[in-house]
């Protein structure tokens, strides 16, 4: 199984404006279709901590404002509930082969890597992808996290290339 970001299986989570498709990404979902893999949707970290409507004073942007003190924490309370929930798949013998984050500039959700091994996150990512990759380190979770980056036609063909492929070779 795959744990991905809530806005992959709806669109609708997104803030006004910033979805790519009508509903949800069917090209990701036909490709863990494909490869029989279940997919574990992780509630919208921005919704979680700032509701719909993503209520913040004027001029400030949603990063800003999920990168407070109040903020962060709620992004590691929701990456103790994901990590939890990813651990218990673990112990009852399922493998979740990664957690499928967004685009590179979403605040909450951004996957950048530090260094190239691709196996650490660098302090570029959205708040909630960093937090749940503390928390997975934490309680000793080694789970790639893969960006879907679906703003873009050619990064998402790429995006998609790299996942049949990592799909493929487990
Ligand atoms: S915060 Fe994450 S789950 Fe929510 S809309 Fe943005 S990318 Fe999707």
């Amino acid at each position: 199984m795959v744990f991905l970001i809530e806005c992959i299986l709806n669109q609708n989570s997104r803030d006004i404006g910033a979805a790519s498709y009508k509903a949800m990404n069917v090209k990701v979902i036909n490709l863990c279709m494909k490869y029989h893999v279940g997919m574990v949707q992780i509630p919208c970290p921005e919704m979680t901590c700032l509701g719909f409507g993503r209520e913040r004073k004027p001029g400030q942007s949603i990063r800003d404002i999920l990168d407070t003190e109040s903020g962060r924490r709620c992004c590691a309370d929701l990456a103790r509930i994901v990590g939890g929930r990813i651990k218990e798949y673990i112990a009852s013998g399922n493998k979740v082969l990664a957690v499928l984050g967004g685009n590179p500039e979403s605040p909450g959700c951004a996957v950048h890597y530090d260094g190239d091994t691709g196996r650490k996150l660098s302090g570029q990512s959205g708040i909630f992808m960093q937090a749940l990759f503390r928390e997975l380190s934490r309680i000793k979770i080694d789970v790639p996290f893969l960006g879907i980056r679906d703003c873009r036609s050619d990064w998402l063909a790429s995006d998609l290339q790299s996942l049949e492929l990592f799909f493929r070779d487990r």
